[in-house]
């Protein structure tokens, strides 16, 4: 359900009218070279569209203005190939909305130094002219990503393709809406929020359903379906024993497909692009949906259990801006430790729903009992998570802001049988190491909801942070808790004066 290659970053030139036309035309073949280049790049996934270069106020406001309201153009390109007087730029970045990346870049590569003249120099500007960019743009006080490199290379191609799948992300949260079902987990704190803040901040609408309106969906979904989806089952996973044909709990396999299809039926009629649920709050539903919720984070849909609205609609983006890469973004949550002073680390999970994307192997598909909800047992997919890097990042209101906290990770193999465990598991040691990872993270009030990342790197959250305009954290490699501790301190300032 997530197509991200039609969509579009405008990639605009600027200049001026002092350079006489011979120049200028110069300057627009040039540019669409870039373009063409940038367009075979397999790092990046959209499509980068060529502006006419703007020379005039007038130009400018006229081409940003446009790309505000081009349905398609997720963010804009920004490039001096010579010098455009960035007066011409104020009221035109002053009514973007769309993310912005400025391009540091030069034409030509190399300084020919044999040949070199002033008409090299003066249309090779970009030295200068990005400066006289990049301080109107501060001035402003915009945030923007700055790419600096040569438009040819492949790591400034990656920079810019990563960028775009932010940007992606971000656009995808425009005008989205995540449905609740039921109510938050009562008593908790970090899962709840202000909902019209978020709103206004991010572009996406939270609103909450009635469980029984999902349960009169589910009532309605046809025996011929339910067949259909648990052949499907049948041959994607290890189907345990009790749940065959002519297994003693076949029934609860048959209920599991009937919540599958109706709660799809329900997010598709609602345009919906994630969702939560809660297991205190199932009026009507005979399981907590398991295999429904693994099945539809597969298939893209955003989620989060307990009512947590926030991670459902991270983890929702994070998938956009994987989209199409080896590895997934998947809802977690840190479960349980191993202490061992010389090896420790986290076990995550989830009490049902650990989205498949995450699989080593293929699913066995099981049912257990549920200690918490009083329902009948619920089917869900058991597999284990696989060895790479990673990172964790979470979504915290704190009341004056929202605040994305990232933590490095290493994931591991589960090597271990854990033949008692009846829910699928990732395991991972933090970075930098297990105590200043888990300190930091608590000190910054980190929940324990999670988007879990096999694709995404804390720069692109980062990046993804400074478009939504709020705070980011992120704990790695480089962490110290006397810096972090300080940086926490610097940001309270900082948002108490600006929010
Ligand atoms: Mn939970």
């Amino acid at each position: 359900m997530i197509d991200i290659s039609k969509k579009e970053v405008w990639f605009i030139t600027g200049s001026q009218h002092l350079y006489g036309p011979e120049t200028l035309k110069q300057v627009a073949d040039n540019s669409k070279e870039i373009v063409k280049t940038l367009n075979k790049s397999a790092s990046i996934p959209v499509q980068v569209v060529f502006k006419p270069i703007v020379k005039t106020t007038d130009e400018i406001v006229q081409t940003l203005s446009a790309s505000n309201h081009a349905e398609n153009c997720i963010g804009v390109i920004t490039w001096m190939h010579t010098f455009s007087p960035a007066k011409m730029w104020i009221r035109g970045l002053t009514s973007l909305q769309k993310p912005l990346l400025h391009l540091h870049t030069q034409f030509n590569r190399d300084i020919p130094w044999n040949t070199i003249d002033m008409d090299f120099m003066n249309l090779n500007q970009a030295a200068h002219g990005d400066r006289e960019f990049g301080f109107i743009v501060s001035r402003l006080r915009k945030n923007r990503k700055v790419v600096v490199g040569h438009w040819s290379s492949e790591k400034t191609q990656k920079q810019i393709g990563d960028w775009t799948r932010v940007a992606a992300g971000w656009d995808d949260w425009q005008g989205a809406k995540f449905a609740r079902f039921g109510d938050n987990m009562r008593f908790v704190a970090v899962t709840d929020g202000d909902k019209v803040e978020a709103e206004k901040q991010f572009g996406f609408s939270v609103n909450t359903y009635a469980v029984g309106d999902l349960v009169a969906v589910i009532n309605t979904i046809s025996d011929k379906d339910i067949d259909t989806l648990i052949k499907e089952y049948e041959q994607t996973y290890h189907l345990a024993a009790s749940l065959r044909s002519d297994g003693k709990n076949r029934s609860a396999l048959i209920e599991a497909a009937r919540i599958e299809l109706g709660l799809e039926q329900f997010l598709v009629d609602g345009g919906f692009k994630g969702f939560s649920d809660n297991f205190e709050d199932l009026h009507g539903l005979r399981q907590l949906p398991g295999i429904a919720v693994q099945r539809l984070m597969q298939k893209g849909y955003g989620f989060a259990g307990e009512g947590d609205w926030k991670t459902a609609a991270l983890v929702r983006a994070m998938k956009v801006m994987g989209s199409g890469l080896e590895g997934g973004n998947a809802f977690m949550e840190d479960y349980t430790y191993h202490l061992d002073p010389s090896d420790p680390k986290v076990l995550g999970s989830h009490m049902l729903e650990v989205d498949p994307v995450l699989a080593a192997e293929k699913p066995s598909c099981e049912v257990h009992p549920l200690g918490i909800g009083g329902k009948e047992d619920p089917v869900r997919l058991v597999f284990n998570g696989r060895a790479g890097n990673s990172l964790n990042a979470a979504l915290m209101d704190f009341g004056n802001r929202f605040r994305l906290l990232i933590n490095k990770t290493v994931g591991e193999e589960v090597k271990s049988e854990l033949p008692k465990l009846p829910v699928a598991r990732v395991l991972w040691k933090p970075l930098p190491d297990f105590e200043t990872a888990c300190t930091a993270w608590i000190l910054a009030g980190g929940a324990h909801h999670t988007c879990y990342s096999e694709n995404i790197t804390a720069e692109q959250l980062e990046d993804f942070a400074e478009i939504a305009g709020i705070e980011s954290l992120v704990i790695d490699e480089n962490t110290t808790i006397r810096n972090f501790k300080s940086e926490i301190r610097t940001n309270e300032a900082f948002y108490s004066k600006t929010h």
